[in-house]
């Protein structure tokens, strides 16, 4: 446990670094230190009514925001509960226009900007425009020295490992499923379609980053 207050330290000497960096990309940004205060915080952002929804995220999961969203007074957007694919489809779609987007980041450089892969760019799509806000949740196991880091660590961490993930639902036929490593396929199965980096928030503080000491998702 003294290791973990020591790595605390310097997350918080780091992580305060990197808002003040997001910030000077017009991205509102806060740091704290554990998955209970990112919580707080993300609830303290998003107004009672909202229409809210979200991408596939481990870390949004890991803080429990989804089962604080599908209990509090919300208008919630869950494609989850999509009896068909066609109204999963719609699902997404609406989302698009939602009040407030959650979804976490593939990586972080230490110069503010995000990184991320999507397969059919819901998530992505979401984060560039179309919901009024987005709350990005990470932990600082996303951050990398800079940016081509960032993209490695996109594609040859976050992207095998998340194919893990969704496997189970029939997308299996590339190399990283079996290998566990990026062959930067373009098989059908691919997930990678769309790879994009967010290096401003436009138009000011519509991204509202919460990154977190802890370590969230992968
Ligand atoms: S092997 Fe293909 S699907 Fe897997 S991470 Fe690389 S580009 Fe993405």
């Amino acid at each position: 446990m003294v290791q973990n207050v020591y790595l605390m330290e310097r997350n918080k000497k780091i992580g305060e670094k990197v808002v003040i960096n997001f910030k000077k990309r017009f991205f509102e940004a806060y740091f704290v230190e554990t998955k209970k205060e990112a919580l707080e915080k993300a609830i303290d952002l998003i107004p009672q009514n909202d229409t809210v929804s979200w991408g596939g995220s481990m870390s949004v999961l890991e803080i429990g925001l989804i089962d604080h969203i599908l209990k509090g007074n919300y208008n919630v957007i869950n494609r989850d509960l999509a009896k068909t694919a066609e109204e999963r489809t719609a699902m997404l779609r609406q989302a698009l226009l939602c009040d407030t987007y959650l979804m976490g980041t593939n990586a972080i450089s230490a110069d503010g900007q995000l990184v991320n892969i999507d397969c059919i760019g819901n998530r992505t799509a979401s984060l560039m425009f179309g919901p009024k806000n987005v709350i990005v949740i990470a932990g600082m196991n996303k951050l990398t020295t800079n940016l081509q880091d960032a993209i490695k660590r996109a594609r040859e961490i976050a992207a095998p490992t998340n194919m893990q993930r969704v496997a189970g639902k029939g997308l299996r036929q590339t190399p990283c499923f079996s290998t566990g490593i990026c062959e930067d396929c373009t098989s059908k199965d691919s997930i990678c379609s769309n790879i994009v980096i967010t290096r401003l928030c436009n138009p000011p503080k519509r991204i509202k980053i919460i990154l977190t000491s802890e370590s969230l998702g992968f």
